[in-house]
């Protein structure tokens, strides 16, 4: 079964083939790390997640590199620190903000059910050379100056997107067409307007490095290129991100890491999730149409968060609502019953097929419900399938009764859910399926739920 990936940079999808079957390796823009993660930017975690455990259910879990990073510098985040810690040198502010953020993050993300990548490396760590002579943004600078790709002016080194044909393939823009429509105020030392910074001065109050081109700090994009070489080399198979990326970062990273490493290729696929809004409405801070992944969890177990964006294909866009989560939560509530306490089987091939056509997420959604009816009429093999299929996706991360006693706990006793259970259980004892009729009473059982059934029908109390 061949997985195929759409590539941004070639606009069509087409079999994955990795450079080295035995070290596959992708990697993705990470957070930058001032404030709470939203549910938008969850979007590429759990995503790239969901590839990422492809790759290494078809490579092998060791042959698999995933690098995501961390984004630690960045003005927003100064300015959060001088805010919430005005009494504390910069530095120090600095890492209080990104750490708290970081803590955050990671506590967000592992409730989504997303492994955690590989490689988590921090911008901080990769500005200037270093002892382990990994790759670091000070050198890449440098040789990009060397190959006649940058230049300095007016304070800041430059990248010359004149040097570079064919500067502007990922998002199809064109660089005389882009001067031409220029309305951006073209800052007077640009040799052109589309040119970018990648070192930029520091004043006393901003975060530097001491350099070869004075006291200062990196531009955006080349901390993307010097970490993604660091670990994944010059060349490598898979670069993720949201679709905004696409223009100017992921086109400027393609444009440093080719001309400095003098290759043909930064990433030989280059994937893009779409974009998810809210109820209809673009997320903005300023309208308080926002939503942070911190807030959906206080309210959600986070697997139904995961569920609920794998019903809409990674590149479409995506509208968040409530409705959609009461109905994902009904979902994994059903498939838990049915499935989370079956250990055996494998991913069944047709949820295999739906994955490995681009990621289609609705279509082995489709597959899933027809294994989920199979297993609950009885059939043992289909809810093998099914088990095994729902780990591969990053779900039944726990038992039934675990799901079932966290969910009561969080809303009380679920009257409507346990009348459902035992409306399932009187039609398993009318289609004489005593084995199923069993297993329901053992789960009621884990919710603390005791049964009696007399001949006006079955009540229920809760156990003391
Ligand atoms: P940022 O921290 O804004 O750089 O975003 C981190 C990641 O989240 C990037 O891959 C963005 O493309 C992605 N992202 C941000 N907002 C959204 C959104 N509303 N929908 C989908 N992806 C998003
Ligand atoms: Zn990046």
């Amino acid at each position: 079964m061949d997985l195929r990936l759409y590539d941004t940079l070639s606009g069509e999808k087409r079999v994955f083939a990795p450079i080295d079957a035995d070290n596959v390796r992708m990697y993705v823009c990470g957070p930058t790390v001032y404030d709470f993660a939203h549910i938008g930017n969850a979007r590429p975690v759990i995503v790239f997640d969901l590839l990422f455990r492809m790759l290494r259910y078809i490579y092998g879990p060791d042959q698999v590199t995933y690098v995501r990073n961390i984004t630690d510098v960045d003005d927003k985040i100064n300015d959060r620190a001088t805010r919430d810690f005005p009494g504390l040198p910069l530095n120090e502010a600095i890492r209080k903000v990104t750490e708290k953020t970081l803590v955050q993050f990671h506590a967000d993300v592992d409730a989504l059910g997303a492994l955690r990548p590989t490689f988590e490396p921090r911008a901080t760590d990769f500005v200037l050379p270093r002892a382990d002579g990994k790759t670091d943004m000070v050198t890449l600078i440098k040789e990009l100056i060397a190959r006649g790709h940058a230049y300095e002016a007016g304070g800041e080194v430059l990248f010359d997107t004149q040097s570079m044909p064919d500067y502007g393939r990922l998002s199809g823009r064109k660089l005389d067409e882009q001067q031409a429509g220029a309305r951006i105020a073209v800052d007077a030392h640009k040799k052109h307007p589309t040119d970018f910074v990648l070192w930029k001065q520091s004043s006393a109050d901003e975060p530097g490095w001491e350099s070869p081109w004075g006291r200062g700090r990196p531009g955006w994009h080349i901390e993307c290129s010097a970490m993604s070489a660091a670990y994944l080399g010059d060349v490598f198979d898979i670069h993720g991100g949201g679709l905004d990326l696409i223009f100017p970062h992921h086109e400027n990273e393609i444009a440093q890491s080719r001309c400095a490493h003098g290759t043909q290729a930064m990433a030989n696929y280059w994937m893009h999730n779409g974009f998810l809004q809210v109820e209809g409405e673009k997320m903005s801070k300023s309208t308080g149409n926002f939503v942070t992944i911190r807030e959906l969890l206080n309210d959600w177990p986070g697997e139904v968060v995961r569920l609920n964006m794998l019903k809409t294909h990674y590149r479409s866009p995506m509208d968040w609502t409530l409705k959609g989560m009461e109905e994902s939560a009904k979902t994994l509530d059903d498939w838990y019953w049915v499935a989370a306490d079956d250990r055996g089987g494998h991913p069944s091939t047709k949820v295999m097929e739906a994955l490995s056509d681009d990621l289609n997420t609705p279509q082995t959604i489709a597959a899933l419900h027809g294994l989920r009816n199979l297993a609950a009429a009885g059939d043992d093999k289909a809810r093998g399938k099914f088990a095994a299929s729902l780990r591969m996706l990053g779900f039944l991360n726990e038992s039934a009764a675990d799901w079932s006693a966290r969910k009561q706990q969080s809303s009380g006793i679920d009257a409507a859910r346990i009348d459902a259970l035992i409306a399932d259980r009187t039609a398993a004892r009318a289609r004489k399926d005593f084995k199923e009729s069993d297993r329901i009473r053992d789960e009621l059982a884990a919710m603390g739920v005791t049964i009696k059934d007399s001949k006006d029908g079955t009540t229920w109390e809760i156990a003391r």
